[in-house]
């Protein structure tokens, strides 16, 4: 997904002050793009808090009709320095890269896109769906891997659980018990760059859970549908609840509707991003650069495109999205 904001704000991202306990971060609508956009809820970055571990972006969006809104159409776009995690609960996109993978990304599936360098990928919603819903997110790439060659990662996690709950973990490990039940565990395959964990997560009413974290991580609980308890503290529907470091568990009760959420977490990324529309570096002049050799590299702006940071996209796919101006304001690191 791009960051299809007209004029993107250049944004520091670091760690913040840990908080004292849960922390509520509410989304804001943001226009997709397009005649008849579809909107998306993001909850993350935010100026009270910018990274959960290395998580720098998320935006949740649907059910939407997409016979109405004209689903997801993002042409060719790029990206540096960060991971994109797609996540669908209804519909499919279809995906495709300068790096060559071309991919359906269907509910249940994890779909990890890692610019690394530097890549370009277009992703819409294919001609079947109906109804598209789920969640667009990007991890920030630690200083030591954000230079990786461009690459593209797929799983199917098995779900654990029961017929009253289902978990299913598309990056790191997770342990979840049920009453005084045994632990179920699970562990994804995909590389990440830095400790991460992500997961679905199913309740049928009434049912609670206790996930055991892992105390050096950050986390955050993002409810998609249904009513649900973190501990104590009712979470609002499309809300993310912010948990700092040193929680080892949580308990999850789902009130009387079925329950989706994504739980998100990590080690703290310990470095200062700068993030700008679709790029993740440490510097303005970096972030400058970045943009102009994507306006050389897709015939916007005269430049040398020689070696191509972006790659080659297939010939008769629709237009590259320009990048839009930049700020005129230079942002200086903040502590
Ligand atoms: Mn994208």
């Amino acid at each position: 997904m791009s960051n299809m904001e007209t004029t993107p704000e250049e944004l520091v991202c670091s760690d913040h002050h840990a908080c004292a306990g849960i922390e509520l971060l509410t989304p804001r609508n943001v226009p997709l793009g397009g005649p008849r956009a579809m909107d998306v809820r993001r909850t993350l970055p935010q100026k009270q808090r910018s990274l959960i571990g290395a998580w720098c972006f998320l935006d949740h969006y649907g059910p939407d009709p997409v016979g109405d809104t004209g689903g997801m159409r993002v042409p060719r776009h790029p990206h540096t320095g960060l991971q994109t995690v797609s996540w669908l609960f209804t519909g499919e996109i279809e995906h495709r890269d300068s790096a060559g993978f071309h991919a359906i990304v269907r509910p249940g599936e994890v779909n990890l896109m890692t610019a690394g360098r530097g890549i370009s990928h277009s992703e819409f919603s294919t001609p079947e769906t109906a109804v598209l819903h789920g969640a667009q997110l990007w991890v920030a790439l630690p200083d030591s891997a954000r230079h990786v060659l461009p690459t593209f990662a797929h799983h199917k996690p098995e779900p654990m659980g029961n017929d009253q709950w289902e978990v299913r973990v598309f990056l790191g490990s997770l342990s979840v018990s049920e009453g005084n039940g045994a632990d179920h565990y699970s562990v994804s395959p995909v590389t990440t760059h830095t400790e991460l964990v992500g997961a679905e997560i199913l309740m049928e009413p009434g049912t609670q859970l206790r996930i055991a974290l892992k105390s050096h991580h950050e986390h955050g609980i993002l409810l998609d549908s249904g009513a649900l308890k973190v501990d104590a503290d009712e979470l609002p529907k499309d809300n993310l609840a912010y948990l700092p470091v040193g929680y080892q568990s949580i308990t999850l009760t789902a009130g009387t509707k079925p329950v989706r959420a994504l739980l998100i977490g990590g080690e703290p990324l310990h470095e200062q991003i700068l993030m700008w529309w679709n790029f993740v570096g440490r510097t303005h002049e970096e972030v400058v650069k970045f943009r102009q050799q994507w306006q050389a590299e897709i015939g916007a702006e005269p430049g040398d495109a020689s070696s191509k940071r972006f790659g080659d996209f297939p010939e008769g796919e629709p237009a590259a999205l320009p990048a839009p101006v930049l700020p005129t304001v230079r942002l200086r690191p903040r502590d």
